[in-house]
């Protein structure tokens, strides 16, 4: 359904996006996560026709969004940054003034503002000026806006920035609700945003793309290098066991309850050391009550693949 390759933009001697590249099946929910100037919004303004890459390709719902920009938008709707405001429009007016700019047929304006209101729960603030209303709500009124031509794909900028926690919580589950029948490629630079609310993860950085997976699949690529036990015995026996036969990791040790301690083993390698690890704790007689390789979380992998590209660059 999104289809980009080899995209590249420079701003004067910026090269913020740099061989960017990707591909979402139709009807995926796809999170575009990274830190602030990583290059998220670039890569949108350009998929959106906004901007022109200088480099690269891109096609949206088998339209070369390059060469036919025009046509290209009919089939996505665009929720920018920044949405645009219209502080003395009430909601009503603008939903059908977007509704025209859009090209949405006269016949189905009514049914398709009336469709994007209730999909966006606004029935209550049809007719109030959209100056007048929170920043969640307005941020609701430019959601239906993106809907109006009924597109099938979705494109969502930093859809709560802005907003507060209860707000977050109400535009996530309503991001859940749209995402149900649709493609959406939303970004972000929270981590929690994108993993409640989408399948796959594309992590940018520095204008590349650093890691793309489903949470699960990224999550297990960073898995290993460690594992945790859980040990009786005292905590500086066991870490000065560990460090002797295994040079070069890193071993700490918490006591919990009845003389149990955990034992963290992180290697300087990706290997599972579980069972050299329970190995070792056995021959040197530790009891061991659990054993399992340390598992990343987002955050860990986040935080991994940026580093590793940052030590990459330096
Ligand atoms: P944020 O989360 O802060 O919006 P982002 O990931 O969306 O960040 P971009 O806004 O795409 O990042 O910016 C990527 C890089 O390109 C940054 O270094 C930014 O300063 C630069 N940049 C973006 N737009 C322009 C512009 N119009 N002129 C000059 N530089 C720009």
């Amino acid at each position: 359904m999104i289809e980009i390759a080899d995209l590249h933009r420079w701003f004067g001697s910026v090269h913020a996006v740099r061989g960017v590249g990707f591909e979402i099946p139709a009807g995926q929910v796809v999170g575009l996560l990274g830190p602030n100037g990583a290059g998220k919004t670039t890569t949108l303004r350009m998929l959106t026709g906004i901007i022109r890459p200088q480099k690269g390709s891109i096609r949206i719902a088998g339209v070369d969004a390059i060469a036919e920009p025009t046509k290209s938008r009919r089939g996505f709707g665009y929720l920018p940054e920044s949405a645009p405001s219209y502080p003395e429009m009430s909601v009503s007016g603008f939903l059908r003034y977007r509704s025209q700019v859009l090209g949405v047929p006269r016949g189905s304006r009514k049914s398709q503002i009336a469709k994007a209101m209730e999909e966006c729960q606004l029935g209550s603030v049809a007719k109030r000026r959209i100056g007048q209303l929170s920043k969640g709500y307005r941020q609701r009124v430019a959601l239906a806006s993106a809907l109006l031509h009924d597109p099938k794909v979705l494109i969502l900028d930093e859809p709560t920035n802005g907003l507060d926690p209860t707000q977050i919580r109400e535009a996530r589950s309503l991001i859940g609700d749209l995402a149900q029948d649709r493609t959406v490629l939303v970004s972000s630079h929270i981590l929690p945003e994108i993993e409640r609310t989408c399948e796959r993860v594309i992590i940018i950085g520095a204008g590349k793309v650093l890691a793309d997976g489903t949470p699960d699949e990224l999550c297990r690529q960073n898995t290993g290098g460690g594992c945790i036990a859980e040990c009786k015995g005292h905590g500086a026996k066991i870490s000065t066991t560990l460090a002797e036969l295994f040079p070069g990791t890193e071993v700490s040790t918490t006591p919990l309850e009845g003389g149990w301690w955990r034992v963290e083993v992180r290697t300087s390698d990706a290997n599972d050391p579980c069972e050299q690890v329970g190995a070792a704790l056995g021959s040197a007689r530790i009891q061991i009550r659990q054993l399992r390789p340390t598992v990343a979380g987002l955050e860990d992998v986040f935080v991994r693949v940026l580093d590793e590209s940052a030590g990459a660059e330096a």
